[in-house]
């Protein structure tokens, strides 16, 4: 099962802290030693927005480069693109979000301006070698408008997969999807967009993180998304809580079966110097209750 460790980016990014370049480089290191090989590093957006992003070229001058890392930079934009592409990135992230309030606040456009951003970057992209996923965010519920219907959400998915992106993305922005909802949205993904690989994004605002990552997982998904010690949130979506912990999903993942290539032992101990750096303690459980066995 891969693991994508997204806290460089979606965990620190509503952190008040601004967390310097060398301590977001040292949590990548970290996780590449932990064992982690997809890392979400940065998000090339406008520094005046994200003001915890604006160091994105810094990071990835400073990460270690090896032929089995692949680091993604999440892009809003054609801006964002170029610069990701001049930063050195394996891999970009394009974001389409589902619900027309909550794309203009998270990215000042329209639903269909986003798709069309992702249409004009698929064929640079893919000149480019690199990877192109697209996360449709707020697929399980809007902070503005409440419930997204389910038929919108397949709709994007359906139009993103014939721009020949290698990945879609569902993403629980603010935490309010249950099981049930992972298991027909997967469905009607792989309806829509057969063989483009899947992989989901789960925050666990209501305590449902981990169990909807077992049920994408029992649906078919080929990633989760989440950050060591459970940190992150988004800043354009009030009340957004953190990310399913990569300790906790490694625990979960580990003792039902399924291989992750993932040393919980060191992502415990990043967590916990985590909590260091951001002067307070992460919220997942692993570090607090330890490992089972010991
Ligand atoms: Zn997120």
């Amino acid at each position: 099962m891969e693991i994508i460790e997204v806290g460089p980016r979606d965990g620190l990014q509503n952190e008040s802290v601004i967390v310097s370049t060398e301590d977001k480089v040292a949590l990548i290191e970290r996780s590449i030693a932990a064992g982690l090989r997809r890392i979400e590093a940065t998000s090339f957006v406008h520094p005046g927005r994200v003001p915890q992003m604006a160091d994105a070229e810094a990071v990835m001058a400073a990460v270690p480069r090896r032929a089995d890392v692949s680091y993604i930079g999440l892009v809003l934009n054609r801006r964002g693109f170029d610069r990701a592409l001049a930063a050195g990135v394996d891999e970009v992230n394009c974001v389409v979000v589902a619900s027309e309030t909550f794309s203009q606040r998270n990215q000042g456009m329209s639903v269909a301006d986003s798709v069309e951003v992702v249409r004009g970057l698929a064929g640079d992209a893919k000149a480019a070698g690199l990877t192109l996923s697209v996360t449709l965010a707020a697929s399980f519920g809007c902070p503005f408008e409440g419930e997204v219907p389910e038929a919108n959400v397949i709709e994007l998915a359906r139009q993103v997969a014939d721009l020949g992106v290698d990945e879609i993305a569902l993403a629980d922005t603010i935490g309010v999807g249950v099981p049930a909802q992972v298991r027909r949205l997967l469905a009607g993904v792989a309806e829509v967009a057969p063989g483009v690989r899947t992989r989901c994004h789960f925050h666990n605002t209501r305590n449902t993180g981990y169990a909807n990552a077992i049920a994408a997982l029992e649906s078919g998904v080929s990633a989760l998304d989440s950050s060591t010690g459970g940190i992150g949130g988004c800043p354009f979506a009030p009340a957004a809580t953190g990310n399913i912990a990569t300790e906790d999903l490694v625990y979960l993942l580990d003792r039902s079966g399924f291989a992750t290539g993932v040393d919980l032992g060191q992502v415990i101990a990043t967590a916990d110097w985590l909590s260091g750096v951001l002067g307070e303690r992460v919220p997942a459980l692993l570090g607090r209750a330890g490992a089972f066995p010991a």
